[in-house]
């Protein structure tokens, strides 16, 4: 799914994203808002075409004027020493352009073992850089970044799992470019967001078996068993959890013991933020089984972000100490021209939110709020599907430059002659990540019966 929200433009305001397929459906949803005159004058204000020079006039000047400032922070408490984090700011993706940089913060929360986590920690990265077509715009790489994180993710796992080691992580990797922050995800570590006027919204969706239907309705039509602990007596104790292997998330990347139903293909959403910034909390587990969204946001709120950090850490061992690793990033991104504000929203806009939200936003991990009613956040991108095939879709470039086939998720180079795996899908996939889309589909079995 991909729709943009058209409510927050202003009259005049073209705008330059190709992400705009069907850009007035919201608009019209929103008649309320806006009159029928004004919908036929922004249909008609888009339908009159804009020199390129002076889009891309638009494009420096308001990236120059706009670049937030990122400050952020971090605290973590080790209990069984499995979670790993990543931060990386001002990572240029074209070397030596300081324009084309980007800031990564990402969470592993590895279990049985610490060398997925660390291995994902080392790798995913520039897995996801490799499957980003070369020499493309600023605009043009925001779009590219979903498909690529699917294939980062998942070129991630094929080769840990060729290593033939069994741990596995969680994994939240959030790539902030300028006022657009895209999160991918699997497992249950969750990234929230915090913008102006107190609204909490989840970026990640939790990959956990026992709150999650549809992955325990896709697992089980894999091959996999979906059941809980059976313990001596017969009783059955815990959460839900995925058989062979007993775990509890339904995606993750590693766990090469596990059936490869549990796959590593990331829920991604991507949004983007007014200029009035907003809060990023990322965390794992060891957060979110003790405090709610709600709550972490609250607890830290009006606190500089390595503050905010401690605490929202210090609130999740208030009930009961520290049963499981905690690591919590904070990362505040501010208009560069204001002094550092942390978010305290006044009181009034809570008020309004709570009447007008209610027990809407109380947590549930099947939910998202709805950003885009509160027009402080444009939502340009979310997609969550486990099939890849639906993931990886038609533009997906099916030829390197010289003609060979590129597979779409290792990025290797084939001439067409040793095309040994040329899909139903308008994609190419090398042998191996063909095996591997099977595995994750459940047919792995029936080929190995034949
Ligand atoms: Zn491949």
């Amino acid at each position: 799914m991909r729709f943009v929200e058209f409510a927050n433009l202003e009259p005049g305001l073209v705008k330059s994203s190709g992400l705009v397929n069907e850009p007035f459906r919201d608009a019209e949803a929103k008649s309320s808002k806006m009159s029928q005159a004004e919908i036929t004058n922004m249909k008609q204000q888009k339908q009159q075409p804009v020199p390129l020079g002076t889009l891309i006039g638009r494009e420096l000047r308001s990236e120059k004027l706009d670049k937030p400032t990122l400050k952020y922070g971090q605290a973590a408490l080790a209990k069984k020493g499995e979670d790993y984090f990543l931060i990386k700011t001002d990572y240029q993706r074209v070397l030596g352009n300081p324009s084309t940089s980007f800031s990564v913060f990402a969470i592993f929360d590895g279990h049985n073992g610490i060398s997925a986590a660390i291995f994902a920690k080392e790798n995913l990265l520039n897995n996801v850089l490799s499957a980003i077509p070369e020499g493309i715009g600023r605009e043009e790489w925001l779009q590219a970044l979903p498909r690529a994180l699917v294939a980062g993710f998942v070129k991630t796992d094929i080769e840990f799992q060729q290593r033939g080691e069994t741990s596995g992580t969680t994994v939240t990797f959030v790539v902030i470019d300028g006022w657009t922050v895209t999160v991918a995800s699997v497992g249950d570590s969750r990234c929230i967001l915090d913008t102006q006027g107190g609204v909490v919204s989840l970026l990640t969706v939790d990959h956990r078996l026992e709150e999650n239907v549809e992955e325990r309705e896709r697992v089980t039509a894999s091959g996999g068993e979906v059941a809980r602990l059976n313990v001596f007596g017969g009783s059955e104790v815990g959460p839900l959890r995925c058989w062979p292997g007993g775990l509890c998330l339904s995606r993750s990347i590693g766990d090469t013991d596990v059936g490869e139903f549990i796959v590593p293909i990331p829920h991604v959403k991507q949004v983007k933020l007014s200029n009035a910034g907003g809060r990023l909390i990322i965390a794992s587990d060891g957060i979110w089984d003790l405090v709610s969204s709600d709550n972490a946001a609250q607890s830290c709120r009006g606190l500089p972000a390595d503050l905010a950090a401690k605490l929202v850490v210090k609130e999740a061992l208030r009930s009961r100490g520290l049963k499981d690793d905690t690591t919590c990033l904070v990362v505040d991104i501010i208009p560069s021209e204001r002094p550092i504000l942390p978010l305290t929203p006044k009181k009034k806009q809570n008020l309004l939110t709570s009447l007008i939200f209610g027990k809407r936003y109380q947590d549930s991990a099947n939910r998202t709020n709805k950003l885009s009613t509160v027009g402080v956040v444009e939502e340009l991108f979310e997609e969550g599907s486990a099939v890849l095939a639906e993931r990886l879709g038609k533009e997906f470039p099916l030829e390197s430059n010289s003609g060979l086939l590129r597979c779409a998720i290792c990025q290797v180079d084939q001439p067409p002659s040793e095309g040994l795996s040329i899909n139903a899908g308008p994609f190419f996939l090398c042998a191996n990540c063909h095996r591997k889309k099977d595995a994750m589909e459940g047919k792995k079995r029936q080929v190995d019966q034949l």
